[in-house]
């Protein structure tokens, strides 16, 4: 039985967030299955990777350190991934649904004949039977994610092909530390067995990084709008209650498509996945699109004037109401109450 692995994201010498979340997630899968855990990374500079990965529980880390796979370029990394791959033939293979894993990702697995499910919401080890033949297949990747619009949610194996491959979102799985005494064997690969010259046709001229100012991701209090909310003006309310209480502004969809607030600060399954610690959800119905994103808050109230929303289900507090009413009355009393 092969192992789970995982391709690490690296950005200056460090490993993406998305890309520790996998390995958590990569490392109850490999329990499970009784398989080792093992990480690629590949760049240049690479001296304190193993640090940063085996406190995550990783048993081998796979490392080309090498100029012409630093920054990341599609045929260089596919042509060592599909090789890797083709050679230690794991069973699971996981990387970020990034920019970088929506490129190499469907390379990998069409040069492999593997097949992919992008943007999982949810993977799993289990069992299936085939409704035709009958064969029963067990310790299969559950590639779990919306589909059809949100309207269901599919869970997709892979019974014949290997690796099961699949990529997950920034936030989606939760990023924890397995034992930070947790020690791995490297495993370092060389380089100039596995390019030649056309695998780097392709060489970077420049590169400019846009660094986003809002980090919802990070903010431990949410105040979230919607529709609802009802105009851009309108949304300054929801910064004040934010502002008053220490917290980010979040939308939904909606909201972002109606141009009251900006792309970047969409919650869900087209946006950002967020955990915090209070989300105040203001004006939104509660479309699983939208709570795929925000249902792992730790404590949610919902402000909305239908005492039916489908987001009241996921809410501890529920202020049947408008927002118009509700929100200035929870700024002032929240500045009365508070020093
Ligand atoms: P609505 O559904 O219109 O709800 C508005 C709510 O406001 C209602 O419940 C109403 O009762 C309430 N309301 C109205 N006036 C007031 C008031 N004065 N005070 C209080 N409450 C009031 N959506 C996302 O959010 N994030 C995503 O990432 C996302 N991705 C998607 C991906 C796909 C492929 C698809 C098909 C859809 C996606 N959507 C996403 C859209 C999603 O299906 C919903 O359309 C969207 O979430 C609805 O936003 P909303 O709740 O703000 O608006």
């Amino acid at each position: 039985m092969n192992s789970v692995f995982v391709y690490c994201e690296i950005e200056e010498g460090t490993v993406a967030d998305v890309s520790l979340e996998l390995l958590t997630k990569g490392r109850a899968l490999a329990t499970k299955l009784g398989v080792k855990l093992e990480a690629i990374a590949l760049g240049e500079g690479l001296k304190n990777i193993e640090k940063q990965v085996f406190p995550y529980g990783v048993d081998v880390l796979w490392v080309g350190d090498d100029a012409r796979l630093a920054p990341y370029t599609t045929l260089p990394h596919t042509k060592m991934l599909v090789r890797l791959f083709d050679a230690e033939k794991p069973q699971v293979a996981l990387m970020g649904a990034t920019s970088v894993g929506r490129d190499l990702g469907p390379r990998v697995s069409s040069a492999l004949h593997s097949g992919l499910t992008a943007d999982c919401t949810s993977l799993e080890i289990g069992e299936y039977t085939d409704a035709k033949s009958g064969k029963k297949y067990e310790n299969l990747l559950y590639q779990i994610r919306p589909a059809f619009g949100g309207n269901i949610v599919a869970t997709i194996v892979n019974p014949e092909c290997r690796p099961q491959m699949a990529t997950v979102r920034e936030g989606v799985m939760k990023k924890e530390i397995f034992n930070l005494q947790h020690q791995g064997e490297v495993k370092k690969l060389n380089v100039d067995e596995y390019l030649d010259d056309t695998d780097l046709v392709v060489k970077v001229i420049e590169r400019h990084m846009e660094k986003s100012k809002v980090n919802i991701k990070a903010a431990p209090i949410i105040v979230a709008g919607g529709y609802g909310v009802g105009s851009k003006e309108n949304f300054n309310l929801l910064y004040e209650l934010a502002a008053v209480l220490g917290g980010e502004v979040g939308a939904s969809r909606a909201a972002v498509d109606a141009g009251f607030c900006e792309h970047e600060r969409q919650i869900g399954q087209t946006g950002t996945t967020v955990r915090p610690k209070l989300y105040i959800a203001c004006g939104i119905s509660g479309q699983i699109q939208h709570t795929a994103g925000m249902e792992e808050s730790s404590m949610v109230i919902a402000i909305n004037t239908d005492a039916n929303a489908p987001i009241n289900k996921f809410a501890d507090y529920v202020i049947t109401g408008d927002l118009n009413v509700v929100i200035p009355k929870m700024i002032q009393y929240y500045k009365k109450n508070s020093k």
